[in-house]
């Protein structure tokens, strides 16, 4: 096993690992599970730890994806996830779309709902991102208008690409 010295005491280690499962919370989302693509450093003294992830970038692009596809309304959470992902400041978000940073706060910590037309706008801005791909822009109205509960959203690490199944975002019935 791969051992560097601890940054945080003497004498001990960093033990390297790969945990099979990883609840990724510093994505700002409560639901996110990485499979695989994680390397882990515990301190065998003081036990520090710290973690990297492999392609960060992709993985956070597949997250934004699967968000902006969400049926129902995006919560504050999700909202702050693709707001940052676009590498927007919370002010400057609010100047870009003529609100104040308060009311960025108040969407982004659950004090008020976050009005249609900017959760419309927010995945639109994503889904136009370079990055994005041919994500289908004229879809949204028909995906904010059939609310589903996104559980747990699992990412997978398979030949070194990050997937994640869109298959819960389908409804289970249709009305067409
Ligand atoms: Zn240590």
């Amino acid at each position: 096993m791969k051992k560097i010295p601890c940054s945080n005491c003497r004498g001990g280690q960093f033990v390297v690992s790969h945990p099979k499962y990883y609840h990724y919370t510093d994505s700002g989302l409560d639901n996110v599970y990485l499979l695989g693509g994680v390397e882990l450093y515990t301190c065998d003294a003081c036990g520090q730890a710290s973690y990297s992830i492999y392609d960060i970038e992709g993985l956070h692009r597949e997250l934004a994806l699967i968000l902006i596809q969400k049926l129902g309304p995006l919560n504050s959470k999700e909202f702050r996830y693709l707001r940052s992902y676009l590498e927007f400041s919370a002010k400057d978000f609010s100047a870009e779309i003529d609100k104040t940073p308060k009311t960025i706060s108040e969407w982004e910590t659950g004090k008020s709902p976050i009005p249609g037309v900017v959760d419309h706008l927010i995945r639109r801005m994503v889904a136009t991102n370079k990055k994005m791909g041919n994500y289908q822009v004229r879809e949204l109205s028909e995906k904010l208008d059939n609310p589903k509960k996104i559980g747990r959203i699992e990412a997978s690490m398979k030949a070194k690409v990050w997937t994640v199944p869109n298959t819960y975002l389908r409804q289970s019935h249709s009305h067409y």
